[in-house]
């Protein structure tokens, strides 16, 4: 994450050169204190890489219109390069109706529908943070070329199971996707090269899931409690599959701060790519 982080530094430096400052805008929906969190570590790292960013907070009570009207001003601003609404959003607010009110060109997260059927499709889309970041992980553990490897996906979420086995596909492996509906869960695991656990259930995956040598992504953050004290597991049994697997990220610290940096590194995307379109224009 740290390299990906630098790597954004540079260009960053070299866009305003340019006369561009990419501008990343979260907008925050409601008091849930994960999702302050996460958009602080957003913010801290979009000034550590020289991303300028905007907040906006919104009440609990905040209605679908106000958030859509927010959005839409997001959209007519040029100085504003990505636009991230941080979920969950409250439930009286229709996630799909806000994700779509984005401009997919300003989708850092990558979750319009636009920009799902583009990552299907195998388009230059931007795609969401989580898998992408996870590609890169991959990539920097197994070298450039993840042809013919055997990936399962554990997990088909719109968010991190399906757009990881979409990415995966487009690098040419073989992917099998399992889910709570899936029979012999266990012995599809046996198979992986790559096993990427997205799941929610902590430490679901042991050493009886891999084969030696796979190669193991953990997305899953669990927050569990453990001699009584809270910390944080991932979906994988970390302890338990160390001795067995060519590599494992860990949790957390593993792809919590690549997802991150994904993040920003689509941004500095998505200002390109609208910098590109106001030359044409
Ligand atoms: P969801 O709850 O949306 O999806 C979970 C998936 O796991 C579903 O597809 C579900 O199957 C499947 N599943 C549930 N139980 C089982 C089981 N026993 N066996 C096999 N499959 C099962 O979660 P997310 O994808 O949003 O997140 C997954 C995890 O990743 C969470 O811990 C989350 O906190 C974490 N996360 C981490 C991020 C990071 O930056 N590191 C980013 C996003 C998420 P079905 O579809 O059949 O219900």
């Amino acid at each position: 994450a740290q390299i990906v982080l630098e790597e954004v530094k540079t260009e960053v430096v070299t866009l305003k050169q340019q006369g561009i400052e990419p501008c990343l805008a979260v907008v925050l929906v409601g008091d849930d204190p994960a999702s302050h969190v996460y958009v602080r570590n957003k913010v801290e790292k979009a000034q550590y890489v020289g991303i300028r960013s905007l907040e906006f907070r919104m009440d609990a009570t905040a209605s679908a219109q106000q958030l859509l009207e927010q959005i839409d001003a997001l959209n007519s601003e040029s100085s504003v390069h990505g636009i991230l609404v941080q979920l969950p959003l409250p439930a009286h607010i229709d996630e799909s109706l806000v994700l779509q009110r984005i401009n997919p060109n300003k989708d850092v997260d990558g979750f319009h529908s636009e920009n799902v059927g583009g990552l299907s499709q195998g388009s230059d889309v931007l795609t969401p943070c989580t898998p992408t970041g996870c590609i890169r992980l991959l990539k920097d553990s197994l070298g450039e070329d993840l042809s013919g490897l055997h990936a399962v996906v554990v997990g088909r979420s719109n968010i991190v199971g399906k757009p990881m086995a979409a990415l995966l596909l487009q690098e040419n492996c073989t992917v099998s996707i399992v889910h709570s509906k899936t029979k012999n869960i266990q012995d599809i695991c046996q198979q992986a090269d790559i096993l990427v656990a997205a799941v929610g259930r902590p430490k679901m995956i042991t050493a009886d899931y891999l084969q030696s040598g796979a190669v193991v992504i953990d997305v899953g953050i669990n927050r569990i409690q453990e001699n009584g004290k809270s910390r944080l597991v991932g979906d994988v049994d970390y302890e338990d599959v160390f001795a067995k697997v060519k590599a494992i990220t860990p949790v957390p610290g593993g792809v919590g701060p690549m997802t991150i940096a994904y993040l920003m590194l689509n941004t500095l995307k998505a200002a390109h790519s609208q910098f590109k379109e106001t030359c044409k224009d």
